[in-house]
């Protein structure tokens, strides 16, 4: 009872909900953040808001000092009152391209273990912020929802472009075969594109690319870094991943964990449904490696041959290769 009764305090006042007032550029913003949501998700909040990016970013509190600056920090851990005024300085980016090429390498990808990836999906707290994300994301379709598809969700950085090289055109960064893929596999799956990156660049860098608006395939939806979660794991601390349940809260009459595949070149991007990920080789130094790079290709095979299975969560991603190949000598065969 007394471990029961203080739990639920615990709770309750992580839960509670903080209304802050931001002043950026001359005008103030209200803010709502919970007490366990992290720095990491109050600077997104911003972020929708004012559109300056969070790695852009600076929050000043009175008596707070640096603190602010540790992202991972959750606001329930420092003295926030919903009566006292945030300031933020940043600056919303004109030069998304260049700013791509400075950037930071993203943090490396990491295995977590079987059981640990089960207990963060399946952690309370994550499973509200799930529940807070749904509430306040909304996915802008570009194209309608076609029943009986199943849906693909594809990642950008390294799995179709390779943004950290430079070219004078980005379609010399393009993966290979990537229109070739995307039109052979739009006849069994809707296609959306999922980037932790803005909006912003998603749309321009896959207008460059000629998905959008392609004569042989459509696009079902865009969505970027505002669509993700924070979650919390005991041996990694925090992290963003792209919770699929997002999708499939939106639109339950078409997607759900049986039919929904998601490829990403970071495994821990699927650690809200790690039975629907895929991790694909990254896509790098796209000079050196753009003439002999056949994951796509690949990747059709696939996609293909799982298509016409009713239950895709029942496989494992991991041996992907071997399915194909498997399935190719079957046909052989017969
Ligand atoms: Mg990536």
């Amino acid at each position: 009872m007394a471990a029961s009764a203080s739990a639920s305090l615990t709770s309750s006042a992580t839960e509670e909900e903080i209304t802050l007032t931001v002043k950026w550029s001359g005008k103030e913003y209200t803010v709502r953040v919970c007490g366990n949501d992290s720095v990491a998700e109050l600077k997104r909040s911003i972020c929708e808001l004012t559109n300056v990016l969070p790695k852009r970013q600076k929050l000043l509190y009175p008596k707070i000092g640096n603190k602010l600056a540790d992202e991972s920090v959750l606001l329930s851990q420092l003295p926030i009152k919903s009566s006292l005024k945030m300031t933020m300085i940043g600056t919303v980016e004109d030069d998304i391209i260049v700013d791509q090429v400075d950037s930071p390498e993203i943090v490396d990808d990491f295995e977590l273990g079987q059981d640990e990836a089960v207990d963060i999906k399946d952690k309370e707290v994550n499973k509200q912020k799930l529940r807070k994300r749904i509430d306040q994301f909304k996915i802008e379709l570009k194209n309608p929802c076609r029943p009986g598809k199943k849906l693909l969700v594809l990642d950008i950085d390294y799995t179709l472009f390779d943004h950290r090289s430079t070219a004078e055109n980005p379609l010399e960064l393009m993966r290979p075969y990537l229109h070739e893929f995307l039109t052979a596999v739009y006849a069994e799956y809707d296609i959306m594109i999922w980037s932790a990156t803005s909006m912003k660049w998603v749309e321009l860098k896959m207008g460059q690319l000629g998905v959008l608006n392609n004569p042989n395939y459509k696009i079902t939806a865009l969505l970027d870094h505002l669509a993700m979660i924070t979650v919390q794991s005991d041996s990694r601390g925090i992290f963003d991943c792209k919770p699929l349940g997002l999708i499939w809260a939106k639109f339950p009459e078409f997607y759900s964990s049986k039919n929904t595949i998601m490829f990403d070149d970071l495994r821990r991007n699927f650690v809200m449904n790690p039975r629907n990920g895929l991790v694909i080789k990254p896509f790098k130094k796209a000079h050196a490696n753009r003439d002999n790079d056949q994951e796509l290709v690949k990747l059709t095979q696939y996609l293909l041959a799982i298509a016409e299975l009713d239950d895709l969560s029942v496989l494992d991603h991991k041996n992907w290769e071997f399915f194909a190949e498997g399935n190719a000598k079957n046909h052989r065969r017969t």
